[in-house]
Parts: structure tokens; sequence; C-alpha cells
């Protein structure tokens, strides 16, 4: 039996490992999803097959059956509802509060083992797994909290903005360091269980304290952090159990959350130091100001007439598509168009909408072809041959200040080449900034054209200009 579990175990991390490989592709992705829910089905029931009984001989002598099924349907209870109401647009959220339930349940474990290994601290707290334990707690209490401030600021039931005061980094390192001491002493002497709750409120602390002074404009980016701070606590409490599926699982958990961080840092001209230890967020809001220059908008009947006019189109989507619920509108006009022989390609850049994939997502939520979608680097060079950009709902990433204005809080930052294509349409409701707050140099051009409305209604009207053609797929 017990060769049986370590089968599954190795199973289970398979499915984990390929469940990554193939959510990076949007064609993969579901399968990646079923892989990851049949490792995750097949480690719970490993690990329940496998517990030792209190004799610590038995197998399969889990006791407390009714706590385990009770668990069980509670999270099923409040999950399964929360992934059906929460919108796609409140992903970030929603994965910041599943980031704080699973480093809450680490915390916990680890809390759990410390004062059940107490009666034998001198044997079996020492050295390693109380190291162990020690990470898994801080890592885990701290995470809990952060992310419950990350998901306070980005549904906004916190400010915002980021809140600062003096010396705020030197006061943050101090805390941390208290904690830090306080381990290493828990680790020499692990029976000094008074220091232990002192232990958990600095981390509970230290992590609110670590995200209030991060705009809401960068908690996308923090709440990836965040996921590799919670893998990593699972990863130390699999040591602290002798759990080689949860270091397995948690250590992927971790890498995959840090890798994600680094490139959404890169494709936002972030520096990841800064992201740490949350300087920047102030720099967006004190940029945030309106300018009065002229600008040019049109009708939907015009923007008709110029798309069926044109041979290519690129669209380049963005947040405002998706708070829209526009892709199935924006699917009609794509049959619509390549049904006129007009050549329609989706512009991807890698942080439109609130999280990575999320446009990729959206849009093979209405079935648009995936080699349709092509990524920044491969279509940035095809903006100069192309007639018509049309912009839906995206801002920031096509700002040129950010290739050109070096006083622009986004320079540098990787964009769409939008401005480069023959005209260009934009459509959103008002002149009013994007997620970083300021104004886009973009829509001032001779050869754009604004054109003010709901993603989703203005796609309609346009789709009512231009009746149905006889299918002639090019
Ligand atoms: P954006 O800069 O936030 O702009 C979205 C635009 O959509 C807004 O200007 C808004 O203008 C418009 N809009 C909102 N609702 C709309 C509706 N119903 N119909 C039509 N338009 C609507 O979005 P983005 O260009 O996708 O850029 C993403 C931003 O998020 C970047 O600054 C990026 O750095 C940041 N970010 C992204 C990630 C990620 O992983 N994706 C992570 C961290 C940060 P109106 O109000 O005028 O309509």
């Amino acid at each position: 039996m017990a060769h049986l579990v370590q089968y599954i175990y190795i199973v289970s991390a398979a499915l984990f490992i390929l469940s990554l490989k193939w959510m990076n592709s949007p064609a993969s992705s579901r399968r990646g999803v079923f892989a990851g829910s049949l490792g995750m089905l097949l480690a719970v029931a490993g690990t329940l097959i496998g517990f030792p009984g209190s004799n610590g001989a038995g197998i399969g002598n889990v006791h407390n059956w009714e706590w385990i099924a009770t668990a069980m349907v509670i999270g099923t209870v409040i999950g399964v509802p929360i992934a059906y109401i929460m919108p796609m647009t409140a992903v970030p959220q929603r994965t910041a509060l599943s980031h704080a339930c699973g480093a809450l349940a680490a915390a916990l474990v680890g809390t759990a083992e410390f004062y059940q290994l107490q009666p034998q601290a001198d044997t079996e707290l020492r050295g390693f797994v109380m190291v162990a334990l020690a990470v898994e707690t801080l890592l885990g209490f701290l995470t809990f909290t952060g992310s419950l401030m990350a998901m306070g600021k980005l549904q906004e039931v916190l400010p915002q903005r980021p809140i600062t005061y003096k010396n705020q980094n030197a006061v943050n390192f101090t805390l941390f360091a208290i904690a830090v001491a306080l381990a290493v002493r828990l680790v020499l002497v692990p029976t000094d269980t008074l220091l232990f709750p002192i232990f958990i409120g600095l981390s509970l602390l230290f992590g609110v304290l670590l995200i209030i002074p991060i705009g809401g404009a960068d908690m996308p980016t923090v709440i990836a952090i965040l996921n590799s701070y919670a893998g990593l606590a699972a990863c130390a409490m699999g040591f602290a159990l002798n759990n080689n599926l949860l270091i397995v699982a948690g250590a992927l958990d971790g890498s995959s959350g840090l890798i994600l961080s680094i490139i959404m840092c890169k494709a936002m001209n972030r520096s990841f130091t800064n992201v740490l230890f949350g300087a920047f967020g102030q720099i967006q809001e004190s940029h945030a100001q309106a300018q009065q220059r002229p600008y040019r908008s049109a009708s939907a009947e015009e923007a008709a007439s110029i798309l069926e006019a044109a041979s290519s189109v690129i669209i380049a989507p963005g947040y405002g598509l998706a708070v829209a619920q526009a892709q199935h509108k924006v699917r009609d006009l794509y049959d619509n168009l390549m049904r006129r022989g007009i050549d329609v390609k989706f512009a991807i850049h890698p942080v439109a909408g609130r999280m990575p994939g999320h446009m990729n997502v959206l849009l093979a939520e209405a079935d648009i072809p995936y080699d349709r979608l092509w990524g920044m680097e491969d279509i940035n060079g095809e903006f100069p041959q192309c007639d018509v950009a049309l912009v839906i709902g995206a801002n920031d990433v096509t700002n040129p200040a950010a290739r050109a204005d070096k006083s622009s809080p986004i320079y540098g930052m990787p964009i769409l080449d939008v401005d480069r294509a023959r005209t260009v349409m934009v459509i959103k409701r008002s002149m009013r900034p994007g997620f970083a707050g300021i104004d886009n140099d973009l829509y001032y051009l001779g050869k754009t054209l604004m054109l003010f409305g709901d993603a989703k209604a203005f796609v309609t009207e346009i789709l009512k200009e231009l009746p149905a053609p006889a299918a002639v797929a090019k």
C-alpha cells in the first residue's frame, strides 16, 4: 500500500507539470485545467489512503473522517459559487482570495504541528523540521494578510492609493528582522512556546505593512508574487510533514508564481526589486492628468465604411472589451470582415486586461480561432502594412509615450505599435485614462479616429452598418 501511495504521488506530480505545460497555450489550456484538477484529486486520495494510524503503523487509518468530509463540503459550497459569481474582470481579486485561503491553510497546519509536537519538542522539533515550520508559518501568515489587502485594494474596499509614511521601508525591514530573529530562537529552543504567538502576530502584521505602500495599479503583479510565497509556504509544509508531493507541488507553485511576476514586470518595464519593496505605484497617480488637445471622432457608420474598404485589419483588445463583455460581438465582426475577404488578426499584449492571458481567455470564450491571436512581438512588424488598427477598450498597452516620452511613468514598457497602422480607430467611452492614469498620445494623432461608446454597443452599431456578406472566406 505504501508503494501504491508513492506511485499515486508520482502520477499527481506528472499531472501538475503537464498541467502547467498545457496551460501555456489556449489550444491546450482546458486539458491543462483538467490535468491539474485530476492531479489534485489523486493527491488528496493518495494522502488519505496512505495516512498512518495513531499507532504510526497502519495505512488508510484516517481518524475524524467526518471533519475531513465537512471541510471538503464547506470548501466546495464556498468555492463553486465564487467561481460562477465573480466576473472575469474580477479574476485578480478571486486569485488573491484563493492565495489567502491556501496560505492560511499552510500556516494553520504549521501552527498545529508546532503545538502537537511540543511533548517531543526536544527530538521532533529540532533543526530542520523547526526551520521548515518557521518558514511555512511566516510565509503562510504574511501571505494570508497580504493577499487579503491586495484583494481589498482591487475590489476598492480599501483605498487604492499607496499608503506611505516616513521610514516605511526601515520599519518593515525591522519588523521582518524581529520575526526572523524569533524564528531563529524557536529553532534553537523550540519549547519557548510563548514566542510562537508573537511570531505569528508579527508575520500577520508584516503581510499588511508589505502591501499598503503599493498602489492598486500594481496589485496584479503583487498577487503573482504572493502566489509564489504561498507556494513556498506549501513547499516548506511538505518538508515539515515529510510529504514529497507537497514539496513538488509547492515548488511548482512557488516557481511558476515567480516566473509569472517576472514576465509581468518585464511587460510593464517595472523593476522586480521595486515591486518587492513597494516603491512604485505612487508615480502613476501623480501623472494622472487630463490634456486639452484636439482629436477627431467618428460615427459607427463612418467606422463601418473604413473597415469595409480595408484589406487588412488588426484588432487590439484591452480591459474595456472585458468590462463590456464584447467578445461575442467582436467575433461577429471578425466573421463579417473575414467573409468580405478582409484579413483580420488580433494583437495580444502580455499585460492587456488585468491578468496575463486575460485577452486569450476572453477571445477563446467567443471561439475566435487561436491562429488569429498574435503575440505582441510577432504582430508589431505587421502594423505598418495594416490598413486599420481597431483598438477596442485598450489604452495603456497602445500608448506611444512608452516609446518616446522619457518622463512618462510607462516609458520603456513594450507596446502594441498600433500607431504605425495607416488608420487607427479606438473604441472607448471617453477620453479618460486607463489603468496607469495617464493620457494617451495615440488619441491625438492625425490618423486616429475616436469611436466613443461602450465596446459591445459600438461594435453592434458597426455591425448594423455592415450587412452580412455572402460567404467568400479568404
Ligand atoms: P487600460 O489601460 O486599463 O484601459 C482600458 C480602457 O478601457 C480605459 O481607458 C477605458 O476607457 C476603456 N473602457 C472601460 N470600460 C469600457 C467599456 N465598457 N467599453 C469601452 N471601453 C471601456 O487597459 P489595457 O490597455 O488593457 O492595459 C492594461 C493595464 O493594466 C496596463 O496599464 C497594465 O500595465 C496593467 N496591468 C495589467 C496586468 C496584466 O497582467 N494584464 C497586470 C498588472 C497591471 P473609458 O473609461 O474612456 O471607456
